[in-house]
């Protein structure tokens, strides 16, 4: 089964990702992680997308689109999940002709419903592990020794687009971009709600039995 996450910053896209990889071992292609990813290793790609991703903007279509073709060129037929793409409509329509070139389907387009006040909580209290991308929060997922993540005992900071005037910026974006896509996959059939509130072990369950569905 192919899925794509969908749903506003803090939703617990990435989580979940993380939770479905290592349940049901799919190639897993976050837009979010390659750029963070360019932006380590100061390749072109991360150069151009920084000064977008600082101010809490979304990247150029283009260029996301651009990137998300090379994936795909290294998936050899293999299941995968789309974690943070397509975030707007256009990039959706330009993900239908890159599935179509590799004879693929989305299966399943799972939006993550999470309201604005617990997304603004999980935010501002997120951190991350600078070495394996491990997520943590100040209140909610303490790691067991401070500031050391609990899988790789990396380094945790807080990703410079959580500060609260970054927050905004994303969120309202969302609010422009992302959110017609809700409409967007309900209209082609694909579209699976689910409630994103709570333990991510509680939101994996809801987002398992939907998809036996
Ligand atoms: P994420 O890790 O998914 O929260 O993404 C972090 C940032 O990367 C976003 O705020 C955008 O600036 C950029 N980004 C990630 N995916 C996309 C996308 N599909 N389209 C545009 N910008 C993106």
């Amino acid at each position: 089964m192919n899925i794509l996450l969908f749903g506003a910053p803090g939703a617990g896209k990435g989580t979940q990702s993380a939770l479905l990889v290592e349940r049901h071992r799919m190639h897993h292609i976050s837009t979010g992680d390659l750029f963070r990813h360019a932006i380590k290793n100061q390749t072109p790609l991360g150069k151009q997308a920084k000064g977008f991703m600082d101010k809490g903007q979304l990247v150029p279509d283009e260029i996301v689109v651009g990137m998300v073709e090379e994936e795909f060129g290294k998936l050899h037929g293999k299941q995968f999940i789309l974690d943070g793409f397509p975030r707007t409509v256009p990039q959706a329509k330009a993900l239908e002709s890159i599935l179509n070139t590799h004879k693929m389907r989305i299966d399943k387009a799972v939006f993550l419903e999470v309201d604005q006040g617990l997304l603004m909580d999980r935010l501002t209290g997120r951190r991350v592990c600078r070495k394996c991308g491990a997520v943590f929060h100040v209140a909610a997922k303490l790691p067991k020794s401070a500031g050391r993540c609990d899988e790789c005992g990396g380094e945790l900071y807080q990703r410079d687009d959580d500060k609260a005037e970054v927050i905004k910026t994303r969120l309202e974006a969302y609010e422009v971009s992302t959110a017609p896509l809700k409409a967007y996959y309900e209209e082609i059939g694909r579209l699976v709600v689910v409630d994103g509130t709570g333990e991510a072990n509680q939101v994996f369950s809801r987002i398992e039995s939907l998809l036996r569905a």
